[in-house]
């Protein structure tokens, strides 16, 4: 289980997060959801190590997330896709997995994994030696969520995968996550495609102006007012 509790995050004075609480079981997909601004792409950071939180605790398992560095976050189980994917554009696809497989045990495994990673995407491996900033922008999301399984995490915190992406490869990307988490992965999926987001998650938590101010389960959410109104136009 990945548990956030109580966290609050800051850019100097300016706090942009308040005492977040939420949680991701192994092999969920939980959504986040909220405007512009709310400080989505804020928690992600700040629970993978980018951002030190001011106040609060991130475990995964056994382990204390907040007060370890970034390796060692990963070494940990979490791995982060972030938001604009970040890769090399200039290496090859098989640079940016194997820079995804960073810690000693992913090295250690990293041809097992990479055939796990070709499996899943098998267009990476069509692709191997293509210049990353050469492949569609459906591919290199897969690329993206490539390198970071690359580092063998139990859990995942996805920003904004579908960005960009036309609405039939927004679809494909969905499917995709879901066979993620079908591997056991637990995956915190932050979105604005909020109808498809609720619909290949199981839980969800609406995040506004900086606190969450609503969970519930897809059912729970689906049938909220302010889920409707707000982020379904219903
Ligand atoms: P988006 O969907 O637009 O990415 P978000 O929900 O991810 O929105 P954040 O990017 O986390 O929101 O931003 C939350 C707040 O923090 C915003 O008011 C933003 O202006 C502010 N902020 C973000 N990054 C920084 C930064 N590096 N320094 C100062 N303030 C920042």
């Amino acid at each position: 289980m990945l548990e956030i509790s109580g966290l609050h995050a800051a850019y100097g004075d300016a706090r942009v997060l308040s005492d977040i609480s939420l949680s991701v079981g192994e092999g969920e997909i939980v959504a986040l959801l909220g405007p512009n601004g709310a400080g989505k792409t804020t928690l992600v950071k700040s629970a993978s190590g980018t951002l030190p939180p001011t106040a609060g605790t991130v475990r995964l398992g056994d382990a204390e997330l907040t007060r370890l560095r970034l390796h060692h976050v990963a070494a940990a189980g979490l791995a982060v896709v972030p938001e604009g994917r970040r890769l090399f554009t200039r290496l090859t696809v098989l640079d940016n997995l194997e820079v995804g497989a960073y810690t000693r045990e992913a090295r250690a495994h990293l041809d097992e994994t990479l055939a796990r990673v070709y499996e899943l995407f098998p267009v990476l491996r069509d692709r191997t030696q293509q210049q990353s900033g050469t492949l569609s922008g459906g591919e290199q999301q897969m690329l993206a969520i490539g390198r970071a399984l690359m580092a063998r995490p139990r859990f995942l915190l996805m920003d904004e995968p579908s960005l960009g992406l036309s609405p039939l490869l927004v679809g494909q990307m969905f499917a995709l996550i879901q066979q993620v988490a079908e591997l056991g992965l637990g995956v915190l999926l932050v979105e604005q495609n909020v109808a498809q987001a609720l619909e290949v998650s199981q839980r969800g938590y609406v995040l506004e102006e900086g606190s969450i101010v609503e969970e519930g389960t897809r059912e729970q959410l689906l049938a909220s007012p302010r889920v409707r109104e707000a982020y379904l136009a219903l």
